[in-house]
């Protein structure tokens, strides 16, 4: 394992087919799945940890973030990670940053009005991860959705050499996503949270049974959740387009947005290929071991 610091030092101690897994670290492992993907497809498996400010909208939300470099790099080690890319803000940002990458359309809803310049932050880092490290593959998680459309989409506008892979969501044995953020979860949020995957779980019954209307899918979750959370938006989208969809007539995922107290969450389920096949995600056999004990 090497922890570099550097875009050139990086490349130097790659060597073969590079698999690319970035991070904002305080890793669980939805993280080290990322890293189990790319370790069977690739000879060198890069990690990037980096808390990118360019994609915090909220500046409180950036000084939370939590943080812990010891502990990332043992468990990326563990998973099978070979270099820990760790760069300062001076190796990713030396100057202002004046050239943003926006992928236009792709971030109109969903999360982008309630997250403005988020996606061009995502886009431009992801950008610049791509160029400085030359991954020939890039693994990014299901769980955000709307990024894995938009680093697809940005990815073959600009002809970047790099293969975009997703990788189903990682859940709790209950459902919960696992997210950096579930730490700052108490026992009662918590388990609030659960209605989010079991209200996807039955849409995606519904799916599996034949419905198709996207008021009627949305409709289970908003039921599923009641007023156990504050629901920012439930929405069908098309995975090409993240564009909202009346009928499940293409590739999609049904979306949500909730706060659980000041933590905000989100959660999807995708529906694949011709006959809409659910991706339920994986689950963990427990809790997460790593974190999201929800004792704070
Ligand atoms: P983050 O560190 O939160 O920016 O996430 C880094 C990568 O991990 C992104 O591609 C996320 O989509 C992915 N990721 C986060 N949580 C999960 C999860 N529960 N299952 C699968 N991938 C995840």
């Amino acid at each position: 394992m090497r922890i570099t610091k550097s875009f050139a030092e990086t490349r130097a101690v790659a060597h073969g087919v590079v698999g690319l897994v970035p991070t904002m670290g305080f890793l669980h492992e939805g993280h080290l799945s990322l890293i189990e993907a790319a370790r069977k497809a690739s000879d060198t498996v890069v990690m990037s940890l980096f808390v990118n400010p360019l994609q915090f909208d909220r500046e409180d939300d950036l000084d939370r973030y939590p943080r812990d470099l010891e502990r990332d790099v043992e468990l990326a080690t563990a998973a099978g990670a070979d270099i820990v890319f760790n760069p300062e803000l001076d190796e990713m940002y030396p100057d202002k940053q004046l050239t943003r990458v926006n992928v236009n359309e792709l971030s109109d809803e969903l999360e982008g009005p309630n997250r403005p310049g988020h996606f061009e932050g995502v886009a431009t880092v992801v950008a610049k991860l791509l160029a400085g490290i030359q991954p020939a593959r890039s693994f990014f998680g299901r769980k955000d959705a709307q990024q894995l459309a938009i680093v697809r989409r940005m990815a073959q506008d600009l002809s970047m050499p790099s293969e975009i892979i997703g990788v189903p969501i990682v859940r709790e044995t209950e459902g919960l996503a696992l997210s950096s953020r579930n730490v700052f979860l108490s026992n009662a949020e918590r388990s609030a949270a659960l209605s989010l995957s079991r209200g996807l779980m039955s849409a995606a019954d519904l799916v599996a049974a034949g419905e198709r209307e996207a008021s009627v899918l949305a409709g289970a979750v908003r039921d599923e959740i009641g007023d156990a959370l504050e629901i920012e938006y439930v929405t069908l989208a098309s995975q090409a387009h993240v564009k909202p969809l009346q009928t499940l007539d293409q590739p999609a995922f049904l979306a949500l947005a909730a706060w659980a107290g000041k933590t905000r969450l989100i959660d999807n389920v995708h529906f694949d290929g011709d006959d809409y096949v659910a991706d339920r995600g994986t689950r963990l056999m427990e809790r997460s071991v790593l974190y999201g004990t929800g004792e704070n």
